[in-house]
């Protein structure tokens, strides 16, 4: 497996990132997992625009869901269009949250894209088989673990600490997890991890190599977290970059 973070800010998009979008291909089939704001835009810098064979979206927050919006135009309106519907992985509301966005009265969006929700599980998307599993979070999230050719790569998505992110990472040979708190600060429960706990969630789960995402540019220290994250884990750890591609 491939993954190339198209997008890696939290909460907004930062001065040198998109929010959360992450390109993972395998056989030539390429999956979207997120479309967060502004990434769109990268999806062209580094793959191209009709890229994605498949989207996930593991939650319908802005900032991981909202360029699914702004790509209805891409697909329903390009001079070589439209182009087929593309399957989207999501929490049931989807298709209403996605056509209120895109704000025409009485819209679908369901012309653009196969809406298929997501439930605890396992299943196929192209090559891979795909797990997901509630997160700690306010609304509906899955945090997804990619399995393909005998090599594993778990996404947290957006998650307080909780035993589904461990089971779900357990093993994984790259562990690609949120880490949007400062240690030290009074952090709201139930909704994001510190750098310390994605650490420490990776060591109980085993994983070979962890991999920060999800920091708030504009409040967070990526010194600070990463060192916190270094305190708890002992493998190989770095923060993300847009642009930056692993080989899993
Ligand atoms: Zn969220």
């Amino acid at each position: 497996m491939r993954l190339t973070v198209l997008g890696c800010a939290g909460s907004f998009p930062g001065p040198e990132s998109p929010c959360s979008a992450y390109l993972v291909e395998a056989e030539g089939f390429r999956l979207l997992i997120d479309f967060g704001s502004g990434s769109l835009s990268t999806l062209q810098r580094y793959v191209g625009l009709h890229a994605p064979d498949a989207i996930l979206l593991t939650h319908l927050h802005c900032d991981h869901m909202l360029d699914a919006v702004s790509y209805v135009v891409v697909r329903r309106y390009a001079p070589d269009g439209p182009y087929p519907p593309l399957p989207v992985y999501a929490p049931a509301g989807a298709p209403d949250r996605l056509a209120a966005a895109y704000g025409q009265e009485n819209s679908t969006v369901e012309d653009v894209y196969q809406f298929y929700g997501l439930e605890p599980g396992t299943f196929p998307i192209g090559p891979f088989s795909v797990t997901v599993d509630r997160m700690n979070h306010p609304v509906e999230t899955y945090g997804v673990r990619l399995e393909h050719d005998g090599r594993v790569l778990c996404y947290s998505a957006d998650t307080a600490p909780c035993d589904a992110l461990v089971r779900l990472a357990q093993g994984a040979d790259l562990f690609l997890c949120e880490a949007s708190y400062l240690d030290g600060v009074d952090n709201p429960p139930d909704l994001h991890l510190t750098g310390r706990e994605a650490g420490e969630a990776a060591t109980k789960a085993g994983t070979g190599r962890l991999l920060l995402t999800h920091l708030v540019a504009a409040w967070g220290s990526e010194a600070h977290t990463l060192e916190s994250a270094a305190a708890a884990y002992t493998g190989p750890l770095e923060v993300v970059r847009a642009g930056a591609t692993y080989e899993v």
